[in-house]
């Protein structure tokens, strides 16, 4: 699959990391909060929420999924769907829901939340490994083009 392609199945979340966490946008403090207060996950009526798909949430500013801290990440995991089995570990382990996936198929990073720990990674069980790490100014094309062939079991 191209990389266009995969971009393409990742618009389906067009509402998340609209925000910056830097500079230039309007948010409180943690220590400008008033104790005790309530600060909502979402507008209106959240009746039923979890039943409804990320995209389709009505997200307060208060919720980070409105947010980006891509900035805080110095390298990144590139996502390969042609090696993907879809066993979904990388979906169970990453300690910051940043595998987009849908009906058990995994459709790729959410960039705006992955802190580039490589947990991901490391759980991966493919051969080679459907997930790797890049340098956050990797071109992703190119490191697709640059993945390694799939590594032969030595005869003992
Ligand atoms: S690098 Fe870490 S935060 Fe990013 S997707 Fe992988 S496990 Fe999640
Ligand atoms: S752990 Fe690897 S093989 Fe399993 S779903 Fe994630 S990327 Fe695909």
């Amino acid at each position: 699959m191209s990389v266009e392609q995969q971009d393409l199945k990742l618009k389906a979340n067009a509402n998340r990391g609209q925000s910056q966490l830097e500079g230039g946008f309007d948010l409180l403090g943690w220590d400008e909060v008033t104790q005790g207060s309530v600060l909502p996950s979402f507008d209106g009526d959240a009746t039923g929420i979890a039943n409804k798909k990320a995209e389709e949430r009505d997200y307060s500013g208060y919720n980070s999924y409105t947010a980006s801290v891509a900035s805080w990440r110095v390298i990144k995991p590139v996502f390969n769907i042609d090696v993907c089995i879809d066993c979904q570990n990388c979906w169970v382990w990453c300690p910051d829901s940043s595998i987009l996936s849908r009906d058990k198929q995994m459709l790729g990073i959410d960039y705006d939340h992955c802190k580039g720990c490589e947990v991901c990674v490391e759980v991966c069980p493919t051969n080679p490994k459907s997930l790797l790490m890049f340098s956050e100014y990797e071109d992703i094309g190119e490191a697709l083009a640059s993945w390694p062939e799939k590594k032969k079991k030595e005869k003992k």
